[in-house]
C-alpha cells in the first residue's frame, strides 16, 4: 500500500505546558508532506520527526488563533536560511497574508523562494488543493473565529496487473499501464480478454478528516462519513461542558459521537486544555461511545 500517514507535532492547547506542543500535524501521502496547523516550536518538531523539509510545499492553517500559526515565522524563515528554493503554498483564512506580510518584508528579506498565499473561505465547504495522489476540501467548523477543518481524500490508484498473465498472454510493454488503467487485451485472432481476467482491484482509496478547534458541531458527520481516521478535538471533558460550549470546543464525549455518527472506522482526539495531567480521563469518556478511539501524542505517527 502507499504511505498515508499522520504525524503529530503538537496536540496541546493554548495555553503552553510541558507535557505537549502547540497543534500541528503532517500528513505524509507518497513522501509529499502536507503540513496542518503551525503553532510554536513546530519547526523544532518538524526537526524531530525526521520528516524532510524539502519535502514539504504546501501549509494548511485551520484558524488563527495563535496555538495554531504563531509558528509559520520561524519555520519560513529557518526555510530561508537552508537556502530553499520552492515556492511554499500557505492556505488560510486571507487575513494571514495581511499579518505575515510586514514579518516577511521585515525579518525574510533576500529569501532565494516565495511564499504564495492562498486564501480559504472557512464558512464553505471547497476543494481547495489537487494533485495525482490527493484532493484537500475545507470542512466548514464553529469557533469563536472564521475556522475549518481539512478532509483528505486519496485518489484510487490503478489496477495491479497478474504476473502470470502478462506471460500467457504475452502483454507487451507498452500495453501494461493501459491494462492497469482499465483497458482490456485485444490477442492477435481479434479475441477480447477482458481486464477483470488480467487484474486484480487495488487498494480502495483512503480519507482522513482533521476538525480542530470546534464546537460541537454535528453537521459536519455528512461530509466526512465513512472516514477512515477522524482527528477531532477533545479540549475537555464533560464536567466542563458549560466551558466547552462558552470558548467554542468540544468534550471528549462530543467527539466520539461525531466519530459514531460519522461512522468513521478510527477516531484519534487531541488539542488537550493544560488542566489535564493525565488524559485518560478523556479517553475513557470518548471510548464509552465510540470504543475505536485513540488518544494523540507528540512524535506519534500513524498509519492509515
Ligand atoms: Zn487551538
Ligand atoms: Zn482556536
Amino acid at each position: 500500500m502507499e504511505k498515508f500517514e499522520i504525524n503529530i507535532l503538537g496536540c496541546g492547547s493554548a495555553l503552553p505546558t510541558l507535557r505537549h506542543q502547540a497543534t500541528s500535524q503532517v500528513v505524509n501521502i507518497r513522501e509529499k508532506l502536507f503540513m496542518i496547523d503551525c503553532g510554536e516550536g513546530t519547526q523544532v518538531q518538524l526537526r524531530r520527526s525526521r520528516l524532510k523539509f524539502t519535502r514539504l510545499n504546501n501549509i494548511f492553517i485551520s484558524h488563527l488563533h495563535g496555538d495554531h500559526c504563531f509558528g509559520l515565522i520561524g519555520l519560513i524563515s529557518t526555510f530561508g536560511m537552508l537556502e530553499r528554493t520552492a515556492d511554499l503554498h500557505i492556505y488560510s483564512h486571507p487575513d494571514l497574508e495581511e499579518l505575515l506580510t510586514p514579518q516577511l518584508n521585515f525579518f525574510c528579506k533576500g529569501m532565494h523562494y516565495k511564499v504564495i498565499f492562498h486564501p480559504i473561505n472557512p464558512k464553505e465547504q471547497n476543494v481547495i488543493y489537487e494533485d495525482r495522489s490527493v484532493s484537500i476540501e475545507t470542512i466548514p467548523l464553529q469557533h469563536r473565529m472564521p475556522t475549518c477543518g481539512f478532509l483528505f481524500r486519496e485518489k484510487p490508484t490503478p489496477n495491479h496487473i497478474k504476473r502470470d498473465m502478462i506471460d500467457f498472454y504475452r502483454i507487451p510493454l507498452w500495453m501494461i499501464n493501459r491494462i492497469k488503467n482499465g483497458e482490456d487485451f485485444i490477442l492477435e485472432d481479434g479475441t477480447t480478454v477482458p481486464n477483470e481476467r488480467l487484474t486484480t482491484p487495488s487498494d480502495p482509496p483512503r480519507t482522513y478528516a482533521y476538525c480542530s478547534d470546534t464546537a460541537y458541531m454535528p453537521r459536519i458527520t455528512e461530509q466526512i462519513k465513512g472516514v477512515d481516521l477522524l482527528f477531532h478535538e477533545a479540549t475537555f471533558d464533560e464536567s466542563e461542558l458549560p466551558r466547552a460550549k462558552q470558548t467554542q470546543h468540544s468534550t471528549a464525549k462530543q467527539a466520539a459521537q461525531i466519530a459514531l455518527h460519522a461512522q468513521a472506522k478510527q477516531l484519534l482526539i487531541g488539542h488537550f486544555s493544560a488542566r489535564y495531567e493525565d488524559e485518560n480521563i478523556l479517553l475513557q469518556e470518548a471510548k464509552a461511545v465510540f470504543p475505536q478511539t485513540f488518544l494523540a501524542k507528540e512524535n506519534m505517527i500513524f498509519k492509515l
